[in-house]
Formats: C-alpha cells, sequence, structure tokens
C-alpha cells in the first residue's frame, strides 16, 4: 500500500532548509505544502501593505524552491479547518503540522485548530519553530518547568549553555504533488501595496551570509549608533521564518567561542546572540504568559493609568515633536518600515513617560508600519520600556531624548538623513550644539518647518515618575 502522505501548513516559517516544522512532517510521510490565507492573516496584512509586500514575494519564492523539487506551494483561502480537513480527504493525508504561534488570539487559533482536526480523526502537531531554543528546553533547566523565566539575565544564562538543535533533514525532506486544484498565490496589490520588494530564503541567506562578513565586527556600536546601518536587518526575515533563528544562532555561537578571533568581534558576536536570545525570551514570555499580549506582565501595574489620548499624541505619530532624534526615527519608519533599535527605545520611552500614553497604543502605531511581523517581540519591548514587563526595576529608565542624539549622534548624521529641514545645518553648528544643553540652539538653525520640542521634557518626565512613585507604593 502507497505510503500516505502529512499535510504541512506553512505559517511564518516560509522556507525549506533547517526547519522543526518539515521535519516533523516529513517524518509520517511525504509532505503535502499548504498555505492558508485566512481573515486573521489577510486583516494583518491589509493593516500593513509594506509587510504584505514582503510576505507574499516570500510566499513566492518558497513555491519557486518547492516547484524545483516537483511540487508546488497549495494555497486555500478560508478557515484553516475546513482547508486541512478537505485536503486531507482528496489527498488522503492523515493529518497536518504547522509551527507554532506566540501568545494572543494566534496561540489560541492553534489550539482550536487543534481539537478540530483531532475531531476529524486527523494527527495535528504543533511545533516550535520560530526561536533558537524552545521555550520548555530553558524551562526544563529549571526545577520548576513550565512557569517561564520573566527576567532577562537568568534566561540568557541559560540560553548560553543549551545545544542548539539542529532539524537539517534534506534526504527525509519528501514532497507529493498533489492532484487537487489551485488557487493563485496572494499578490501584494490585493493587500494596497504598491511597491515590490525582494524577499524569501534566498534574499535571507544572502542578507546574513553579508552581514557575518562585513558587518558583525561593528556590531556593537552599530546597535546603539543611529546613523551605523549595520545592525543585522534580519528582523523580517526572522519574524517570517525565511531564515531559521536556529542556523544563525549556531554560526554565531561557533564563531564568537572561536579563540583565534579578534576580542573585539568576539564582544560584537556576544552582543549578537544577546539580540538573538532576547527575541526568544520575549518568544517564551508570550508562550508562558499569553495574557500579556493584552495586559502587562507585572500584576501589580495591571491598574496603573495611563493615557489614550494627548495633544502632542499626533506629532509622534507624524516625528514631528522637535526631538530631533526621535523625529528621526520616525521618519525613518515611515520610509522604510524598520527603525534603528535604539532610536526605538528613545522614541518608545517618550511616548510612554512624557505623554503618559498607553504602551499599547505605541505597539499599534508601528505594528502598521514595520515589515517585521512578531506581535510577541513588540509587546515584550514595549512592556519593557514601560516599566511593566520583563525585568521591572524600581522605576522606569526615561530616556532624555537630546542627551541621547548628543551622544549617539552628535553631529548629526542620522537626523540630517530622515528629517530634511536639518539638511542645511553646518555641521559645525552640530558640534558646537554637542557642547550645550539647550535642544533650542539646534532649532535655531533649522527651518521654520521643524517645530521646537512640543513637550519639557525634564517636566514632564518628574511628573511620570511622581505618579509612578504614588502607584507603585500604594
Ligand atoms: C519599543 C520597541 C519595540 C520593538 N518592536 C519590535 C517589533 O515589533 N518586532 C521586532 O522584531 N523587534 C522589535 N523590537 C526589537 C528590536 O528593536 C528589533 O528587533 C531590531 O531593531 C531589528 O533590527 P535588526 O534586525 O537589524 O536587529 P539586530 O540588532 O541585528 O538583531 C538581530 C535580531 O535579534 C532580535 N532582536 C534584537 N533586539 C531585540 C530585542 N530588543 N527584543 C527582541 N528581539 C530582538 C531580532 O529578531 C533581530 O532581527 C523593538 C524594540 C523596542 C525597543
Amino acid at each position: 500500500m502507497a505510503e500516505r502522505p502529512f499535510i504541512y501548513r506553512f505559517t511564518k516559517d516560509l522556507r525549506l532548509d533547517e526547519h522543526a516544522g518539515l521535519a516533523a512532517a516529513a517524518e509520517r510521510g511525504p509532505v503535502i505544502p499548504l498555505l492558508v490565507l485566512d481573515d486573521a492573516l489577510e486583516r494583518r496584512l491589509k493593516a500593513s501593505p509594506r509587510r504584505a509586500a514582503f510576505f507574499c514575494a516570500a510566499v513566492a519564492a518558497l513555491d519557486a524552491e518547492l516547484r524545483e523539487r516537483g511540487s508546488r506551494l497549495i494555497l486555500r483561502r478560508g478557515a484553516p479547518d475546513r482547508a486541512i480537513v478537505r485536503l486531507a480527504r482528496a489527498t488522503g493525508a492523515t493529518g497536518a503540522a504547522w509551527s507554532a504561534s506566540y501568545g494572543g488570539e494566534a496561540a489560541q487559533r492553534d489550539r482550536k485548530l487543534q481539537s478540530a482536526l483531532e475531531e476529524s480523526a486527523l494527527e495535528a502537531l504543533i511545533v516550535h519553530d520560530a526561536p533558537a531554543i524552545e521555550p520548555e528546553e530553558s524551562t526544563a533547566v529549571r526545577s520548576a518547568a513550565g512557569s517561564g523565566y520573566r527576567a532577562f539575565a537568568p534566561y540568557f544564562d541559560v540560553w548560553c549553555e543549551l545545544p542548539i538543535p539542529s532539524h537539517e533533514q534534506p534526504l527525509l525532506l519528501r514532497f507529493v504533488q498533489a492532484e487537487v486544484d489551485d488557487e493563485t498565490l496572494p499578490a501584494r496589490e490585493e493587500f494596497g501595496a504598491a511597491d515590490a520588494v525582494e524577499a524569501g530564503p534566498a534574499v535571507a541567506r544572502r542578507r546574513f551570509e553579508r552581514f557575518m562578513r562585513e558587518d558583525v565586527l561593528q556590531y556593537a556600536a552599530a546597535a546603539i549608533v543611529p546613523a551605523d546601518d549595520r545592525t543585522s536587518h534580519l528582523a523580517a526575515d526572522l519574524s517570517f521564518g525565511t531564515i531559521s533563528a536556529r542556523a544563525i544562532a549556531r554560526r554565531v555561537r561557533e564563531r564568537s567561542n572561536d579563540p583565534f578571533r579578534l576580542s573585539e568581534e568576539r564582544h560584537s558576536l556576544r552582543l549578537f546572540l544577546r539580540s538573538l536570545a532576547r527575541r526568544d525570551f520575549f518568544l517564551q514570555l508570550a508562550w508562558f504568559f499569553p495574557q500579556t499580549a493584552g495586559e502587562p506582565l507585572q500584576e501589580k501595574m495591571r491598574g496603573f493609568q495611563w493615557k489614550r489620548e494627548h495633544p502632542a499624541l499626533d506629532a509622534w505619530r507624524s516625528g514631528t515633536t522637535g526631538n530631533p532624534l526621535i523625529d528621526a526615527g520616525i521618519r525613518q519608519l515611515h520610509a522604510t518600515g524598520w527603525m534603528h533599535p535604539h532610536v526605538r527605545a528613545v522614541a518608545a520611552s517618550w511616548l510612554c513617560f512624557d505623554l503618559g500614553i498607553d504602551w499599547r497604543v505605541g505597539r499599534d502605531e508601528w505594528d502598521r508600519r514595520l515589515i517585521e511581523d512578531e506581535p510577541a517581540l513588540a509587546t515584550g519591548n514595549w512592556q519593557w520600556i514601560a516599566g511593566v514587563g520583563a525585568d521591572m526595576a524600581q522605576y522606569p529608565r526615561i530616556y532624555n531624548p537630546e542627551r541621547q542624539r548628543r551622544r549617539y549622534d552628535p553631529c548629526g548624521e542620522y537626523v540630517r538623513r530622515w528629517i530634511p529641514e536639518f539638511a542645511h545645518v553646518p555641521l559645525a553648528a552640530w558640534s558646537a550644539n554637542a557642547a550645550k544643553t539647550s535642544q533650542l540652539s539646534l532649532a535655531l538653525y533649522a527651518s521654520d518647518a521643524y517645530p521646537a520640542a512640543v513637550v519639557d521634557h525634564a517636566l514632564a518626565a518628574r511628573a511620570f515618575l511622581r505618579r509612578y512613585r504614588e502607584f507603585v507604593s500604594d
């Protein structure tokens, strides 16, 4: 009797190599590759056309790789349970596997789908593919397994010691050319995306290789200096799984353990590993504390009164707060779908503390702009900045945006790149300004179009801290 196939439903794991989900499906039989465009995915793609363009390009690239192996990606639109059950009946497949979602409604949908398939007598496998190290692996090391880590430092210590599994099994991977009707793959135009982008496993691999060859040595500086564009820019690839976090983390670990590398490079590699571990850390937070998609991890901060409105909220949204570093970051985000990591922290801090605006407002605003699709990382980072999430300190860290600009963009290279109103400000003015503390002196050089600071940072930060202290000590 012919071996019965098994369905693999691609979600945010759009590649064929080093793939935990595909490996699990392939152990059960030849694989039928499926992608389901359900309402939830359609809504997310429509909300962010740039993200949709990336996704559609990655899906087309995945289909092309499958065709080279004599198969193709089967697309279905609508509810995943119906699509999978029908496809299984048409092909004789015994079940379906897919990779786990982290946090919130997506994780609930996974569990509902699993029950629905099992009720239809199909095997339903949810596999961890996104993190380099699965959430349960790190908690298994603790005696009280199952509760997850709420602080990054102990998590990182454990993460560094755990082996990174490999699912590279090309000989096992056999794909089926299923004899079923075709639906056309999604095109970026249906989500309102005008411009095409390059995406897919081959593009992601090239991006990573270039980073390792040319940029990784400078990562320590690039992660903090906004004008330095040499962070990896792998966020979107990691979030759609066009590259495997395990493959990246393994390579970086190996290199960082090489005693013949310059200590400067080893330092940068170690910081890059920290970034990858931070990703796993926030994924495990979302896995073990799914309610944090909507409310703070810190129970005692759940009643804190954030504002939903402020007269300066639109200035933050549009990059016209009068704080050059923040405005440059927001404009970079609008222009490219990406913002430098350090500027994200400063811009988020200003929203939460200078305006007292709810971190969820900021998170949701950026969600419509970013290409990367990692709700768990967005939530984890926003909560962490707002002082209501992981690693809660006695007081939240409130960034002074002008001090940050003077320190990390002293000659205004980044600010001038993204704020045309500053393009004509002579270099000398920036360095003279660096010695002063007044942000107004910069505004003197700018054209009338650039606003003075819309909020007095010192006053706003003090007022927030008073309110925060009162709340925490109650
Ligand atoms: C307020 C705020 C919001 C953020 N929102 C998101 C978001 O929506 N989606 C997102 O992917 N990242 C988010 N980050 C984390 C980080 O800023 C981005 O991952 C990073 O800027 C992406 O650029 P890169 O790929 O060049 O990163 P690199 O610095 O090259 O790092 C490599 C990878 O490590 C991971 N990583 C790095 N820093 C972090 C971090 N702080 N937390 C978790 N993972 C990290 C990312 O997957 C990143 O691609 C946010 C950070 C802050 C402070």
